[in-house]
């Protein structure tokens, strides 16, 4: 059934689309940010744990997990159900959590429903209150899993891996860290995330501004007041205060620093699209009756098959991510099978493109008052160029006469001085300035996850990689033996819900290990052929069908800049997400985990 929606004229979106990716590309690229270090190492200060003094670790592990935040989390627990008994999670933060730890700025919350997005939910027992959880109960369920699977005896937190060396001859990693430990591990996981380095814009004069200012994944309650649970931020009562960025992020918190601030100034270079949040609390009632036995995988399966392709009979989740997949089968419907090449599929996912973006564009009509501030609020590019966020009082914190939208026609703020922000030669002075400027995703893995793995024969992982990423299912790297990365490339690729990509390669990389330990082997690594034969079919997939060179310059898309032929390999399964789970799930349960040599 189609449903009526205007027409659009498409010839005019594109041209307008062109326009403004083309005033935002520039030649730094990626390189336009700052790495945080020397004068500006403050913004990484870990404002909510104190580090506590520890010793030295110089023992021996049977598993090793570098990170604690979903990848983590979700891979020990299943280690731990599988009978595999010590566990560390080393991990940068005070806790466990990952993003949830660091990001507890006001407003925080999950963009995927929670009962998709947050793991465990079935094992632990947890019903989220709300469609969309927020911050404090996301991390509260992290710390849950943790107790839950006794894996706080082993953490070490406040800890960064600063080595990670194969050692052939007694079948083992050799871990150092910044804290001075040197502890072996039969085998260690990656699960160092995408988004975990913050980034801070390279804008002349960033380091002279002499108000206070803070990175939005080190929220500092302190001088703002309020907390993360919501509570108002009165200290920014008579206080002028500047946010760099309207991102995932900046939407989230803007509604509050709008009500609290004395003048709120928000630094716009590219507008998000904001659609419908429509955040309901869950009734425990309706929770009881459906979560029934193996809930949660039912309905993880069927949020990917509305959202990702694969067709489900029903719509569990109901929400702007399975609308969007369900909006552009719809028009792959209306094409006769006989028309249905890619080139025609590929225009009806444009076609639907268009018409979801031009009702968020009325959306901004519809609740913004000031005519000019809603034509600044209105995104010019693919929905999926950028992570599409969802709010209900984002929009509507432009309304607020203390709020005023400084848009830079995607040149970006043009001069930091040590009173506030200049923009087209206007300085606004600012009492405190907030980067919400997001995190490095472009840059190398070797330098976000700040160390280099180093393989058998003494091979490193970067120039493994030099070509672009070489595994097995994602998970799996040739010369890096009883090392498993849980991450979603070259797997499922599923965007639009990160955490299923985790949560399930933990299960393969649990049943992989228990059956070593069961078989008596030490060591567990892919074949050469088997990790070429991957990729060899990871090249056949048509690649992405959003997120490319015509998009506005972001993280999705190298910052616009040619990511060169390595970027090839950053792709998912070719038959897509759902495929993918059924395939490697048919993989596991085999039992002889093909591809895998055991010694
Ligand atoms: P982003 O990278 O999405 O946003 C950074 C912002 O800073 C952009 O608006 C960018 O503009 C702007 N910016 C950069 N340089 C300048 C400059 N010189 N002048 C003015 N503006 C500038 O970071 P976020 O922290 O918002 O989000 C990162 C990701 O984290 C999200 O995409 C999402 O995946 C995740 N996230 C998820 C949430 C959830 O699930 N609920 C919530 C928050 C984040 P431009 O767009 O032009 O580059």
């Amino acid at each position: 059934m189609s449903i009526d929606r205007p027409p659009v004229d498409k010839a005019a979106l594109r041209r307008k689309y062109a326009e403004e990716r083309d005033k935002r590309l520039r030649a730094d690229g990626n390189e336009q940010y700052l790495r945080i270090d020397g004068k500006l190492a403050h913004y990484l200060n870990d404002p909510y744990t104190a580090v506590a003094a520890r010793p030295p670790r110089t023992d021996h592990v049977t598993f090793a997990f570098i990170g604690g935040g979903f990848a983590g989390l979700a891979t020990a627990a299943r280690l731990k159900e599988a009978g595999v008994a010590d566990v560390r999670i080393v991990e940068k933060g005070g806790d466990f959590g990952g993003t949830w730890y660091w990001n507890r700025y006001p407003g925080a919350q999950c963009d995927t429903a929670s009962m998709v997005y947050m793991p465990l939910l079935e094992e632990t027992g947890h019903r989220p209150s709300e469609k969309y959880a927020h911050g404090p109960e996301i991390l509260a369920h992290c710390q849950r899993i943790g107790t839950q699977y006794g894996l706080y005896a082993q953490a070490l937190f406040h800890t960064e891996v600063t080595d990670l060396a194969w050692d052939a001859a007694q079948h083992r990693w050799r871990i150092t860290t910044n804290r001075g430990d040197a502890f072996t591990a039969q085998f260690i996981g990656l699960g160092t995330g995408p988004l975990h380095v913050p980034k801070l814009p390279g804008i002349a004069g960033i380091d002279s501004f002499t108000g206070h200012s803070f990175h939005t994944s080190r929220w500092d309650y302190d001088y703002t007041g309020g907390d993360r649970f919501g509570a108002p931020l009165t200290r920014l009562a008579d206080k002028r205060v500047g946010i760099i960025g309207t991102g995932a992020t900046s939407v989230q918190c803007v509604p509050h620093l709008a009500r609290a601030c004395r003048e709120l100034f928000v630094f716009q270079r590219t507008p998000s699209s904001v659609d419908v949040r429509a955040n309901a609390p869950i009734d425990p009632e309706w929770f009881a009756d459906i979560a029934t036995a193996g809930w949660q995988q039912r309905w993880l399966e069927n949020f990917t098959a509305n959202q990702a392709g694969g067709g489900a009979d029903v719509d569990l989740v109901q929400d702007g991510w399975t609308e969007l997949g369900k909006r552009i089968r719809e028009k792959i419907q209306m094409l006769p099978k006989e028309q249905r090449t890619l080139e025609n599929m590929r225009a009806a996912f444009e076609d639907a493109d268009f018409e979801k973006m031009e009702e968020i564009r009325q959306r901004a009509d519809k609740i913004v008052g000031d005519y000019a501030t809603a034509q600044k609020l209105k995104a010019w590019y693919r929905q999926l160029c950028k992570r599409p966020c969802f709010h209900d009082s984002y929009l509507q914190a432009f309304n607020l006469p203390s709020t005023r939208l400084i848009d830079t026609d995607g040149r970006g703020v043009e001069a930091i001085t040590p009173d506030g922000v200049v923009v087209a030669g206007v300085e606004y002075r600012l009492d405190c300035l907030i980067f919400a400027s997001g995190f490095e995703v472009g840059t190398a893995y070797v330098r976000r996850a700040g160390f280099d793995l180093i393989g058998r024969g003494g091979q490193r992982l970067s120039e493994h990689w030099a070509k672009g990423m070489r595994s097995l299912h994602g998970i799996h790297v040739h010369g890096f033996p009883n090392a498993f990365f849980v991450q979603s490339t070259q797997g499922a690729n599923l965007i639009s819900n990160v955490p299923h990509n985790l949560t399930d390669s933990g299960r393969t990389i649990a049943a992989v290990v228990a059956s070593a330990i069961a078989q008596g082997h030490q060591e567990i690594e892919v074949t050469e052929a088997a990790e070429d034969a991957w990729v060899s079919l990871l090249l056949t997939s048509v690649g992405r069908m959003a997120g490319g060179p015509d998009c506005t310059p972001g993280y999705y898309n190298n910052e616009g800049r040619d990511p060169g032929p390595a970027a090839r390999l950053n792709v998912g399964y070719p038959e897509g997400p759902k495929a993918y789970f059924a395939y490697i799930d048919a993989w596991r349960r085999t039992g002889t985990f093909a591809g895998l040599h055991f010694r």
